[in-house]
């Protein structure tokens, strides 16, 4: 593995309210039950906006820490009605930041808008998860290479480094379906976009790339497999403590 940690992240999307946190206190009651085996994990939940700061503040001393799930891409206040700037998420608690989601890309975001917010998140300490993936549509083009290098090129432009920077490849037709790659296919992906990260970023331990799309306790024993996988971004599964714990007990890594 390219890096030690493996990464299990939670995407709440428009899930949860405050009772919510029970769930996530339930996944930490079992990470510090499974202490050896977890020495090596991170954990972490993106959730609604509302929730950060009260979430935040009651897992303070806990192994699990709290992300949010988009951001607007100025750095400072401004009159944009309903949007929160990443310097706001980070004075909420939160220590990650989901970018270039596609749920988010469909409604309108592009390359240059999700570079411009990866760069006020990294000013403010952020650790991004930034979201790259083609469509069903681009891969029965056979454009799945050319789509991840122009999302990778363009979103990650003008960034030195990866160490702010965790890659999650998600592909859109597995978001949400219970349909995931092959795991030929898989390594395939993963291994082109290495390889383009290689070339632009010359530290590779900062080198960490996530899967993300329709993981479940049943498919994650082949996922972590994979060579180099450095952990999961997990959306629908990841509003239920057991399913969450489940696949983190069968996660081989
Ligand atoms: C996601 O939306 O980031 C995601 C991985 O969703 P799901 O696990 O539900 O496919």
């Amino acid at each position: 593995m390219t890096n030690k940690y493996r990464y299990f992240i939670g995407n709440w999307k428009m899930f949860g309210d405050f009772s919510s946190l029970k769930i996530i206190n339930s996944i930490n009651n079992y990470i510090k039950i499974s202490k050896t085996k977890s020495k090596y994990n991170r954990v972490i939940f993106c959730v609604p906006n509302i929730l950060i700061n009260h979430f935040s503040n009651k897992l303070n001393k806990s192994n699990i820490s709290i992300g949010a799930q988009n951001c607007h891409q100025l750095n400072d206040y401004g009159p944009y009605t309903g949007s929160i700037n990443s310097k706001m998420i980070k004075s909420a608690g939160a220590k990650f930041l989901i970018l270039g989601h596609s749920e988010n890309r469909r409604e309108g975001e592009t390359d240059s808008l999700i570079n411009k917010k990866i760069r006020s998140a990294i000013k403010n300490d952020l650790t991004v998860i930034f979201c790259i993936g083609e469509t069903l549509k681009q891969k029965g083009k056979n454009t799945t290479n050319k789509i991840l290098s122009k999302q990778i090129e363009t979103g990650l432009k003008k960034i030195k480094n990866l160490q702010k920077i965790i890659v999650a490849y998600e592909p859109v037709w597995s978001i949400g379906t219970g349909i995931i790659p092959r795991n030929k296919e898989l390594i395939k992906t993963l291994s082109f976009i290495r390889n383009k990260l290689n070339k632009s970023f010359k530290n590779k331990s900062f080198l960490r790339i996530i899967y993300g799309g329709s993981v479940n306790s049943k498919n994650i024993g082949a996922l972590s497999t994979i060579p180099d996988i450095s952990g999961f971004l997990i959306g629908g599964a990841s509003t239920s403590a057991k399913k969450f714990i489940d696949i983190m007990k069968n996660c081989y890594m």
